[in-house]
């Protein structure tokens, strides 16, 4: 293992997957920022990573404007990805596959489908409500008699390469001089009053190196609470299992592709050419050990299976041909990301709690982190509430569309 180029950062960002490859690049890309940037990530095969593990898909489809806001700007970004990140015209290929996503509801759910949907429409979300019939004429191969209606997203929702986004923010930030330091950072030293004056000095890593810092940003996806406890910040965030089952299944669907369909049970399902992937919560949804990625498999066998079966009457007929398990970031106050600096400690940086939308929040959240950095100040799409001073407060600012 070789050590940092330098003694002291004027950043260090703290795990090097999505969410601080994105805001490696932002700093790095923006020629008003002139620090240096160090980021630390002890695996670089990514191998363990939320992200590499995702479904990575997007949508519009949420219910707080923020939230919507990020995935738009995703997509203008997306839109551009070769430009923005290529280096000597060389970048990854996101292979966008735009399938929508279709949430289903029962009679209970439908009050929240409108509101969702009026809020996204104000936003500019191109989504549509279907009545069941509708829904019927346009995917025939699903049982829709005991739903009351769905949204669907028309434009721009689908699935991505989740491990060429990651890489293409990589690419350009080293090129663009960030420095990537195989390590793990194992506590932080802090100098100053705890009147708010209190500051990271020091990163203190694995293999012994101590590295002198400006800010530190938090991006260590599940593992976030224990660098903010480093700090002596609070940070609700867990990790939580989630698994993903491919599938095969015997008949091909008789209608359009299946969009992300999130059924009245909390089971999403969509194409994974050839097959199909679907996931759930768990049974028992709670914290588990960082290390532990078993998948559960009774979840396939009493809840996915049948509701599957239930939803699409084809899918009586298939097999699981793989299947993995990744963590959400799960916020157990709220839901939402927790996104800025801590008022106790005003140069740590939080960048956590993404559960399950992270990996297309990531551009427009690095883009709104470094110009914090950069400016003091949010110059393009405020984040302000998914600020940590809520967290403080204990005041949630939910967001309803969870999957
Ligand atoms: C099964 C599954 C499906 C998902 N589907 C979607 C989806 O469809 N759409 C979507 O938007 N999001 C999805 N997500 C969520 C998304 O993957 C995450 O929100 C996103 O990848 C978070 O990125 P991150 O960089 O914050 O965290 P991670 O990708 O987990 O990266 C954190 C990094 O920090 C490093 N690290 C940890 N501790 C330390 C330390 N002490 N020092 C240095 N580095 C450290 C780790 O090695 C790791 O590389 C899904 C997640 C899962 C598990």
């Amino acid at each position: 293992m070789s050590g940092p180029d330098r003694a002291s950062y004027d950043t260090v960002i703290i795990g090097g997957a999505v969410m601080g490859s994105s805001l490696a690049y932002w700093l790095s890309e923006n020629p008003d920022h002139d620090g240096t940037v160090l980021v630390v990530e002890p695996d670089p095969t990514y191998e363990k990573s939320s992200t590499t593990l995702s479904e990575a898909s997007i949508r519009h489809q949420f219910s707080e404007p923020v939230n919507i806001r990020l995935s738009m700007f995703a997509t203008e970004f997306f839109a551009d990805f070769h430009q923005n990140v290529q280096v000597d015209d060389e970048a990854p290929g996101l292979c966008f596959r735009e399938t929508g996503y279709l949430f289903l509801a029962t009679d209970d759910g439908m009050d929240v489908l409108r509101e969702n949907h009026e809020v996204q429409r104000s936003c500019g979300a191109e989504v549509a409500l279907l009545t069941p019939g509708e829904l019927a004429d346009r995917f025939p191969y699903l049982f829709v008699e005991d739903l009351a209606g769905a949204s669907l997203g028309l434009r721009h929702e689908g699935t991505l390469d989740a491990y060429c986004l990651m890489r293409g923010f990589q690419q350009r930030a080293r090129h663009n001089g960030v420095e990537y330091l195989t390590d793990r950072v194992v506590d932080l030293r802090l100098a100053g009053a705890d009147d708010g004056g209190r500051r990271v000095t020091h990163v203190e890593l694995a293999s012994g190196d101590v590295v002198s810092c400006g800010r530190v940003v938090n991006c260590a996806g599940p593992r976030g609470r224990w660098i903010a406890e480093m700090a002596g910040l609070e940070l609700p965030v867990e990790p939580r299992i989630r698994a993903a089952f491919v599938f095969a299944c015997r008949e091909a669907l008789d209608g359009p592709t299946l969009p992300l369909t999130i059924d009245t049970t909390g089971v999403h399902v969509r194409t994974e050419p050839p097959h199909y992937l679907a996931g759930a919560p768990p049974l028992d949804d709670v914290e588990v050990d960082p290390d532990d990625f078993a998948v559960r498999h009774d979840q396939w066998e009493e809840v996915i299976w049948p509701a599957l079966a239930h939803r699409i009457p084809a899918f009586e007929r298939i097999g699981v041909t793989h299947s993995w398990a990744g963590h959400y970031a799960y916020n157990t106050l709220d839901h939402n990301a927790v996104v800025g600096p801590a008022d106790a400690v005003p140069n740590f940086y939080f960048c956590n709690g993404f559960s399950g939308h992270g990996f297309q929040q990531s551009a427009g959240v690095g883009r709104g982190l470094s110009e914090l950095i950069t400016y003091g100040e949010y110059r393009t799409l405020d984040l302000a509430e998914l600020g940590h001073d809520r967290i403080v407060r204990g005041e949630p600012f939910l967001e309803k569309a969870i999957i």
